[in-house]
């Protein structure tokens, strides 16, 4: 049995029905889920989170939708890496990596998915789609392929090989629209009127965004039930953004961790940054941009939760940085480096705006600092291919490997 009660909007506070429904029948805001903390507080212990699964259904008492009859590949608790040498790097003495990119499609989209989908399988809906950066896409067509459902993904004509085959290998119909995100995004909320399928971040969207809480729920966990004091976040359409803190929000109000005043702050691509430009302009109205950058997971010129981001950036007091595609492959590559952890290009923007935000002297040295890495290297080679060492090519004879060890000089020090 689920907490949850009904949908609220964000803007009059009506309320409805927990129904397809992504915004307010009267005034166009966004509705979101809410629960009866009461009941959750009576009757959710760290001892009950603690023995649940090692999933996000963990916290199933915290989501929308019945977890015994959940499509469930596995989503969610992902390793919390204690970041030591990126830390002495960038002068921070308590940075964690959460690791989202460990998840069963190898992004944070599968915890949207696991929620969005079974949330619509419980409405009754035979259909999964979406509008789609591509790990979506990718989350979706799974998610559908367990659960026996069909799906109809949409996604920009020019995403990297490994997302649109990320999606293709689960076998949905894949649909390769010609023109950007936003375009896509624009044409799935056309569809959405006139097909009876579940766009999980359209006519679901309420249900989908719950699952960006579990990152939240899981970095608290793993910090030993308690809140971070800075987040760096990739903002894309902010959802994700938001969501992390309404995670430490309801912890706090379920009487499982201290309430603590969490700093919170974005990062994005220079190509595609509509809210790091409108903070750094000290606006609270973003401007609607073209993306172009290599952050294609990134690339939402009109954020839905543009204007949510901004609002918490204020109140939390952090900052919004942004990147260039460079500095994005640097990030990627330091990460790497320094953790062992491969992240596609949204993890070089976070990397890259974690090291900007210190050097600005915007992240304290003492702070437990969160930067969160929500996808997975694999998928986006080409933005790294140029700018790697390439592999010796040799004979297979000692003689050759000697020769070629050798002549990549003293710095590798050779016996
Ligand atoms: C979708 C996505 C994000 C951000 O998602 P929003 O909730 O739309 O801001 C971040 N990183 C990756 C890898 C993504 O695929
Ligand atoms: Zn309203």
């Amino acid at each position: 049995m689920s907490f949850a009660t009904n949908l609220r909007c964000r803007e009059c506070h009506r309320e409805y029905p927990l129904a397809a429904l992504n915004v307010c029948e009267y005034c166009f805001g966004p509705v979101e889920v809410t629960y009866d903390y009461d009941g959750i507080r009576k009757n959710v212990t760290r001892a009950r989170i603690e023995a649940g699964p090692s999933s996000l259904w963990r916290y199933r008492d915290f989501l929308p939708c019945d977890a015994e009859s959940a499509i469930d590949i596995g989503a969610g608790f992902t390793p919390l890496i204690r970041a030591k040498n990126l830390g002495k790097l960038l002068g921070l003495n308590n940075l964690y990596i959460k690791n989202d990119t460990t998840n069963p499609t190898w992004s944070f989209k599968d915890r949207v998915v696991a929620v969005a989908a079974s949330r619509a399988r419980e409405l009754g809906y035979e259909k999964l789609a979406c509008a789609s950066t591509g790990n979506l896409a990718n989350s979706v067509s799974a998610h559908a392929a367990a659960a026996g459902m069909e799906a109809v993904v949409f996604i920009p004509h020019d995403l990297e090989l490994g997302k649109v085959l990320g999606s293709s290998i689960y076998g949905p119909t894949l649909v390769k629209v010609n023109g950007n995100y936003d375009a896509v995004n624009r044409l799935c909320a056309e569809l959405a009127g006139n097909y009876n399928w579940a766009f999980v971040n359209v006519n679901v969207r309420p249900y989908y965004s719950e699952g960006s809480k579990t990152l939240g729920f899981e970095v608290a966990e793993q910090l030993g039930w308690q809140a971070p004091d800075h987040c760096v976040v990739p903002i894309a359409s902010g959802s994700l953004f938001v969501k992390i803190r309404k995670g430490f929000q309801e912890l706090a109000k379920a009487g499982l961790i201290e309430e603590k005043a969490t700093r919170m702050s974005g990062a994005q691509a220079t190509g595609c940054s509509p809210v790091a430009t409108a903070w750094q302009e000290g606006s609270m109205n973003f401007r609607p941009q073209r993306p172009d950058t290599i952050a294609k997971s990134l690339a939402i010129g009109n954020p839905a939760d543009g204007y949510y981001s901004l609002v918490q950036l204020k109140e939390t007091g952090g900052s919004c940085g942004s990147v260039t595609d460079d500095e994005i492959v640097q990030g990627m590559k330091l990460l790497a480096e320094t953790e062992g952890i491969f992240g596609e290009t949204a993890g070089g923007v976070t990397i890259a705006t974690l090291k900007q935000l210190a050097e600005q002297g915007r992240i304290g040295a003492d702070e437990v600092t969160v930067a969160f890495i929500t996808g997975a290297g694999f998928k986006t080679v080409e933005a790294v291919a140029d700018s790697l060492n390439a592999p010796l090519e040799i004979d297979a004879t000692v003689e050759s490997f000697e020769a070629a060890y050798r002549a990549l000089g003293p710095a590798v020090g050779v016996a």
